[in-house]
């Protein structure tokens, strides 16, 4: 009797034991991040709405850096980062070069697919393209941390 209280005990500590650990795709990606490959598929989802935008993947470096400081004709600032796609964003309006931030690269503004805000620009040139996103708009899925802040 008392061996089988035992036993049962033991199991029942595993068992709370593995109930305490994060389950699920959100809680444990914190503990992901510190891995190397998962690092690199981390999502960035819109600010505003949550919708996925891109991820860690889709970095890339233009004229030697990732992070650019742009300023528009009308004086606005904005820290953008480049990636190489964003199937979370879509372009809208035409493709100019007018006051292009990037030579011989066209731009046209990009929204969330999610609920339409201003993410940043689709850059293109002959032979290349990517996405220029303002950074304070997005945010890492992991810091999200459960309701809009
Ligand atoms: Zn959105």
């Amino acid at each position: 009797m008392t061996r089988f209280l035992l036993e049962r005990f033991s199991d029942m500590e595993i068992d709370l034991r593995s109930n305490l650990r994060p389950q699920g795709d959100f809680c444990s990606l914190p503990d992901f991040a510190h891995g190397t490959v998962t690092d690199q598929s981390r999502r960035l989802v819109c600010r505003l709405c949550r919708h996925p935008i891109t991820t860690d993947a889709e970095r890339t470096s233009v004229d030697g850096r990732h992070v650019h400081l742009r300023t528009n004709p009308f004086g606005l600032e904005f820290e953008i980062g480049c990636f190489r796609d964003a199937p979370g964003a879509r372009a809208v309006g035409e493709a100019t070069l007018e006051h292009t931030w990037f030579a011989g690269h066209t731009w046209e503004i990009v929204v969330c697919r999610g609920c339409g805000q201003h993410l940043g620009w689709f850059f293109r040139s002959p032979t290349s393209s990517f996405f220029g996103l303002i950074r304070n708009r997005l945010e890492l899925e992991a810091e999200s941390g459960g309701g809009a802040s």
